[in-house]
């Protein structure tokens, strides 16, 4: 016999009935983001390898681990999109989309690749909703772009969600800080898990990404980015606090959230939320000033954040949030004539902007009954010759199993009534 094929491991099929979660928050985070004024933005899932290269650093884990690199069939080095950032800021450059006013505030909802170690939350293909606003350096922007990141968990129905803030300054800044980082972190070399001794020399801000216990009492003493930033960048996080205040969006400051990536300057911050063990992450971005000159293209300050769509829906779920029904109206027909009649119903009702389905088989009433349950329809609309003959049906509200009649004419507002 022929071995069925499974899908690559750490690439999950997302099937009903938790599709229909990723669909209501992903459906969610649309409206509120186009009710903030951004506009879509889709970019090819696959990009020249450079473009990675140069706009994630190629010091950064994802860079150095993570890419699904491959050659075509002309030779040319190609990755599957590791991050939405780079490409959106690509296509901005290549489109001139300044040229037609800025902030460009452009949103998408896209599958992501990275070649991590699969395990509960995190993937190898996962969808990341997110935002970039490209085009400003002003912090009330920053505040804006994380006020939208936090109503659409909000939104989600997710609550204990946390967001934590921070500065990472601008690169001079970085550049007073980091000696004496090092200098911190070479006077405690021995002491350092083995792949922190190697970030000293490459990466050494991602030293406070390490999640090895003994690491992390030690870096508790390191100094702190937030205690060295310059004057400007001080006042531009100020402002960024002072109007989150102001809109309400409560916060931790988290003076050692660094994400690794060079292109973050002055803003970052990343949301968590409860219930999800080590992944816990569910969204996180910054400010990215530099990000347009590393791939070539004029001063264009940014910031945006990405949402990981697959652990918002297991927050969710961690809660106890089960999916709405896709079905409203179940319509059960009893007789080929009944189930005529159920046919052109069915279409006017959906006309009418509700969710329905019905028998097409001509199964027995039980059957049809059953399959209305698992279908999730609050209101079963019966159609026997009785019924016909009296151009009449029968509405049952499935909760309470009560029944009433109600002629065909205006049905499809009674029912709304009901719903
Ligand atoms: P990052 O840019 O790495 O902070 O990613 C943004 C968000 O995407 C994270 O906060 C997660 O919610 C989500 N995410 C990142 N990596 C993965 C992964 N391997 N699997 C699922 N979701 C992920």
């Amino acid at each position: 016999m022929t071995q069925p094929i499974s899908a690559p491991r750490g690439a999950p099929d997302i099937l009903p009935p938790d599709s229909r979660l990723h669909e209501q928050v992903e459906l969610g985070a649309i409206d509120l983001f186009r009710r903030h004024g951004f506009q879509r933005i889709e970019t090819p899932a696959f990009e020249h390898t450079e473009l990675f290269q140069r706009g994630l650093s190629e010091g950064s884990d994802i860079v150095t681990k993570e890419m699904y690199t491959f050659s075509d069939k002309g030779d040319r080095s190609l990755t599957l999109r590791p991050d939405m950032t780079a490409p959106v800021m690509r296509s901005v450059i290549e489109h001139n989309l300044a040229a037609k006013g800025l902030p460009l505030k452009l949103y998408y909802v896209v599958p992501v690749f990275r070649h991590e170690r699969p395990q509960a939350g995190r993937y190898r293909q996962f969808t990341q909703l997110g935002v970039e606003a490209i085009g400003s350096s002003s912090p009330y922007l920053d505040a804006e772009v994380i006020s939208l990141a936090a109503q659409v968990f909000d939104a989600a129905g997710i609550d204990e969600v946390t967001l934590k803030l921070n500065s990472i300054g601008h690169p001079g800044c970085r550049s007073e800080y980091l000696p004496k980082l090092v200098a911190f972190l070479e006077a405690h070399r021995e002491l350092l898990c083995p792949d922190c001794q190697r970030k000293i020399e490459k990466n050494p801000l991602r030293t406070f990404d390490c999640k090895v216990p003994s690491d992390i009492e030690i870096m508790k003493q390191a100094p702190l980015i937030s205690d060295l930033l310059c004057e400007a960048c001080a006042a531009h996080h100020e402002a960024v606090k002072d109007t989150l205040a102001q809109l309400e969006v409560p916060f931790v400051d988290a003076p050692t959230l660094v994400r690794g990536l060079d292109y973050y300057s002055r803003t970052t911050f990343e949301f968590t939320a409860s219930g999800l063990g080590s992944q816990d992450a569910i969204g996180g971005g910054g400010r990215y000033d530099g990000l347009s000159e590393m791939i070539g293209g004029p001063q264009m300050p940014g910031v945006g954040f990405g949402l990981g769509l697959a652990r918002i829906v297991l927050a969710l779920k961690a809660h106890g949030t089960v999916p709405a029904s896709n079905v409203q109206v179940y319509l059960a027909s009893f007789s080929p004539d009944a189930q005529r009649v159920a046919r052109s119903l069915a279409k006017s009702l959906r006309r009418d902007g509700l969710a329905v389905d019905m028998d097409l088989d001509g199964r027995s009433g039980k059957a049809q009954f059953k399959a209305a349950d698992r279908s999730g329809a609050r209101l079963v609309v019966a159609i026997g010759d009785k019924e016909l003959a009296e151009g009449i049906v029968t509405v049952k509200e499935m909760s309470s199993g009560q029944e009433s009649t109600s002629p065909l004419e205006g049905l499809a507002h009674r029912l709304k009534e009901l719903l």
